[in-house]
């Protein structure tokens, strides 16, 4: 049966693409190694600079952001090299494993998913690390699973203080263009993000933002790879090519996401974000329900994750929202899977567009049974009065 209306995509990406991205991407396919391309091409690597804040190559690959993880680590290290990560939830644990099929040895700084990447722990196993064995160090900026943000500037001064040489690598694939960050202040040698969260595209793009450090890196990394090879890349990036076809109407779309996030402000956009996110959390504290995020100031804007209450399945909760009202909520992954639902406000997103997503959520829960107070639509509108 039709349903009448847009769907509410508020899974924590892909988010809702806007339609001046959709019709930048609808533009004719062109050729990618004509002359008309060198302009899109140097306007994406040069555009992705001013969103990363970085003055070195930002690398654009045509993959989800899971092949941009890959190509951090393939084009730094050698096999067998020793990584350091941090488990903050559901996609560090995906990295990790990740960096196990390469022939790394990656270990695990663990975690309760309630929060990001403590410094001082990653601070103390780097000093005891005096033969520097470790190589780099992971960590997810915006764990998506969780709602959680790690501190990156902090990480940074605690490297410093443990005055280690290990590469920092950074996954900010969901929060890129939604939370402020600075690739270049950070000292931060890899950062990897892709297109369909804060920077407002369909799925298909992925990035890797690299310091003189990690380019340095590059020339004596072992690992295998091809596809990935920065070393490729960077040649015909110099005049707008790439070695191999390019997502030619992907790169017409972030001409287009850089453009829009340039027009609103980055400060504005992060500001926006950190509204929704705060907003989020009045109406779930209404609702006498739990944000999984439990570390005070690292509550994400980019999306919320609730907690259950004890024996309610949140996956039914989130069928019953979809056949009802529309709308797409996130799942609990691994650990939390059925546990959790997570509520996505990042992208192209505006109050009201958050109140009904808050409003979905409400009659979702009143409608599959679930204990809980109502008024926490009443309560984000009164925080974002
Ligand atoms: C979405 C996401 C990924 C995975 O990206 P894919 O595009 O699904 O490959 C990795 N890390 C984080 C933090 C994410 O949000």
């Amino acid at each position: 049966m039709r349903k009448a209306g847009r769907h509410f995509l508020q899974i924590p990406g892909p988010s809702a693409v806007p339609d001046r991205i959709l019709s930048a991407i609808s533009q004719q396919t062109i050729d990618h190694r004509g002359p008309a391309f060198a302009k899109v091409g140097l306007r994406a690597l040069e555009g992705l600079k001013t969103i990363f804040k970085t003055d070195e190559h930002v690398f654009i690959f045509p993959a989800s952001g899971t092949g941009a993880w890959e190509a951090a680590l393939v084009n730094t290290l050698s096999p067998g090299d020793h990584v350091l990560m941090y488990e903050t939830g559901h996609f560090a644990t995906l990295w990790k494993k990740l960096a196990e099929k390469l022939g790394l040895k990656a270990e695990f700084i663990e975690g309760d998913w309630r929060g990001g990447a403590d410094p001082e722990r990653i601070e103390a196993r780097l000093a005891e690390d005096k033969g520097h064995e470790i190589k780099a160090v992971c960590v997810v900026h915006n764990e998506t699973s969780t709602g959680s943000v790690s501190p990156i500037a902090e990480v940074r001064k605690a490297i410093d203080r443990a005055n280690h040489p290990a590469l920092f690598m950074v996954d900010t694939i969901s929060g890129l263009a939604s939370l402020e960050y600075k690739h270049d202040e950070w000292g931060v040698d890899v950062t990897v993000s892709g297109s369909q969260k804060g920077l407002m595209l369909p799925p298909g793009l992925s990035f890797n933002a690299a310091s003189a450090k990690a380019l340095a890196a590059n020339k004596t990394a072992k690992l295998q790879r091809s596809y990935w090879d920065w070393a490729d890349m960077l040649g015909p990036n110099k005049t707008g090519y790439f070695p191999y076809t390019p997502a030619t109407n992907m790169l017409y779309g972030l001409n287009e996401a850089i453009d829009m996030l340039h027009e609103e402000g980055l400060e504005n956009v992060f500001e926006r974000h950190a509204r929704h996110g705060a907003a989020t959390r009045a109406a779930v504290r209404t609702w006498g329900l739990e944000v999984l995020c439990a570390t005070q100031g690292q509550e994400s804007g980019v999306l919320t994750a609730v907690k259950m209450p004890e024996g309610e399945s949140a996956d039914a909760f989130r069928a019953t929202t979809l056949e009802h009202f529309d709308i797409s909520l996130g799942n609990g992954l691994s650990k939390v899977a059925d546990k959790v639902f997570r509520i996505g406000h990042l992208g192209d997103f505006n109050d009201l567009m958050l109140v009904g997503t808050l409003a979905g959520v409400e009659m979702g829960l009143k409608k599959a049974g679930v204990p809980h107070e109502a008024g926490g639509v009443q309560a984000a509108m009164k925080r974002l009065a």
